[in-house]
């Protein structure tokens, strides 16, 4: 499966961290090497990405303790990659020891094991879980209220759906969860970019969190709670307002033709309001996300691009490999998706 993630963060955090000092500064920007035969992309792109997230990088570096695993502990292998990142003078480094807390963590599911490659998102996301399972290990994933877990705290988007009939009025039970990655389906973003163009001439940049909840929801359609014979529409609120939104692309097949659309349809800012149907938190109705991150897989490879806070720029990865890309835009801003050549 090929897939594109994108990481959000509020912009008001964005301009809490121009503080002078408080950012890592390029020189700071590290390669992680990947020897042939060990097919560590997938890993190396999900820590360069959480590593730029400048709200998870010093969460966790103020966490006191945690529980540790020893030489399986995905925890304080991820911290010693950070440390090293931080102090050590090499431009690339090892992610050996986390790619071995990873195979051991997961081999009786047998995922991540050693020289096999796998799925960036899903790795991502299972470093998120583990780092859970390493501050409140007694606490469920789907409980979590732990105000010291960075996984909840930071990145959970805690949702419930609910179906309500507009011919009757009757409504489904709640059914509340919790995603660390709202999954959508590329085949389903087109479709949606498709309908829009057949109405206007072009896609404006600021109808992406509108095509991204019509793609989430278009198509699952439910019977009428009270049975009245009305196909409806799911719809999902959202009840907090996370730091970090991340969303997972689902490509239906490995080589896809849908990639310029979907490369099209994104903008760098999203909001809550458009992903979901309703946001209750008035904080997350009131908050604007701006895109700061991107795993890419192409090739049977992935890669990386981080928004570097400090210079405002943006940092492309590719393993040992670190370049900076961009273009600058007169605002200042920088648009990633202008580099399309940049991908390998
Ligand atoms: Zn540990
Ligand atoms: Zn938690
Ligand atoms: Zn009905």
């Amino acid at each position: 499966m090929a897939w594109v993630k994108l990481f959000k963060k509020p912009v008001s955090d964005i301009g809490k961290s121009y503080q002078p000092g408080s950012m890592v500064s390029l020189a700071l920007t590290k390669g992680l090497l990947n020897e042939p035969g060990q097919n560590s992309c997938f890993l190396n792109s999900a820590v360069q990405v959480l590593w730029q997230l400048d709200i998870f990088r010093r969460s966790l570096r103020q966490l006191p303790g945690h529980f540790c695993l020893g030489d399986a502990c995905i925890f304080c292998a991820l911290k010693s990659i950070f440390t090293q990142f931080q102090h050590s003078r090499e431009r690339a480094l090892p992610s050996d020891n986390l790619r071995h807390a990873l195979a051991e963590t997961f081999k009786d599911e047998r995922r991540f094991q050693l020289g096999l490659m796998d799925d960036a998102a899903e790795c991502f996301e299972n470093i998120l879980e583990r780092i859970h399972l390493h501050i409140v290990s007694d606490i469920g994933m789907e409980t979590c209220t732990s105000k010291s877990c960075i996984t909840h705290q930071k990145f959970a988007m805690t949702l419930y759906e609910q179906s309500v009939c507009r011919s009757c009025g009757a409504s489904s039970d709640p059914l509340p969860f919790t995603e660390l990655v709202h999954y959508v389906s590329t085949t389903a973003l087109c479709q949606q970019v498709e309908c829009v163009l057949e109405k206007s001439e072009r896609l404006r940049p600021d109808t992406f969190g509108e095509l991204l909840q019509a793609a989430s929801t278009t198509g699952d359609l439910r019977n009428c709670p009270s049975n009245c014979g009305q196909s409806i529409r799911i719809r999902r609120v959202l009840m907090n307002c996370p730091d970090i939104v991340t969303i997972g692309f689902v490509w239906d097949t490995e080589q896809s033709d849908l990639t310029e659309d979907v490369i099209r349809s994104l903008g760098p800012h999203l909001s809550l309001c458009e992903l979901f149907w309703r946001v209750a938190d008035e904080n997350g109705r009131r908050t604007e996300l701006l895109l700061v991150g991107m795993i890419c897989y192409s090739s049977r490879h992935y890669c990386a691009f981080a928004h570097h806070t400090k210079t405002s720029r943006w940092v492309f990865f590719d393993d040992a490999t670190v370049k900076e890309v961009g273009v600058r835009q007169s605002g200042g801003e920088v648009v990633p998706f202008r580099n399309r050549r940049a991908y390998p």
